[in-house]
């Protein structure tokens, strides 16, 4: 009778074993579905280093739950990142660009903290080259935006309004009709000195021009 209750915790013993290696192989051979197209980077030009937000580091549990490291970017399935390597290419990065991971002809890159991918094989000096030109560029683009803004501050409204009363004094003034051609048709009011050159809205620098003189005095400037 001992003999058998032996035997059959011998039995649970082993059936246990067996479950405890049979799920941690499972875990440890886990594989990252295939990327969908819609998350794979658009076809682009060769010449070109994007940015990619989604880049980043990440772990998980594994065999006896260490843990795995992994690189993810968009369109880049996870790779397995050794752990010593990454600490390895946190410093690297930090001087010069570093290839992360590759797949399916482009390569990721991790340079000043921004993660980066091409499909140009690029060496490390061509993506800092990229880099900087990038950055140069988005620095123009930010002056230009300042001096326009500046410039927005210092000249408010180009086109002075004219007043109720003066509009009402040239049009009793020119008798309501073209001081060209004589029509009361599309009657507007027209500076004789331009605004642009300096002209005011005052009685003296307006008149009534009706749309099509006004059009080829606007030509004869
Ligand atoms: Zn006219």
């Amino acid at each position: 009778m001992a003999g058998f209750v032996n035997s059959v915790l011998n039995l649970l013993q082993f059936a246990i074993l067996v479950l405890i290696a049979v799920a941690g192989i499972s875990v440890w051979q886990r594989r990252w579905p295939p990327t969908p197209p819609f998350a794979r980077p658009r076809g682009t030009s060769s010449a070109q280093l994007r940015s990619d937000q989604n880049a980043k580091f990440f772990y998980d549990r594994g065999f006896l739950f260490l843990r795995r490291w992994f690189f993810v970017g968009t369109g880049c399935p996870p790779a397995r990142i050794n752990r010593q390597r990454l600490g390895e290419m946190r410093t690297e990065q930090a001087d010069q660009p570093v290839r992360v991971a590759s797949t399916a002809g482009r390569t990721w890159w991790w340079f000043e903290n921004n993660f980066y991918w091409e499909s140009g094989g690029y060496s490390a000096s061509d993506v800092i080259a990229l880099v900087r030109d990038r950055q140069r560029k988005d620095k123009a683009k930010l002056d230009r935006a300042h001096a326009q803004l500046d410039g927005d501050r210092r000249s408010p409204a180009r086109r002075p309004t004219i007043s109720r009363e003066v509009k009402m004094r040239v049009f009793q003034r020119d008798g309501g009709r073209c001081v060209q051609c004589g029509t009361d048709f599309e009657i507007q009011y027209d500076h004789v000195i331009p605004v642009a050159l300096g002209g005011s809205s005052t009685e003296q620098n307006l008149q009534l021009l009706c749309a099509r003189c006004n059009q080829s005095k606007g030509a004869n400037l």
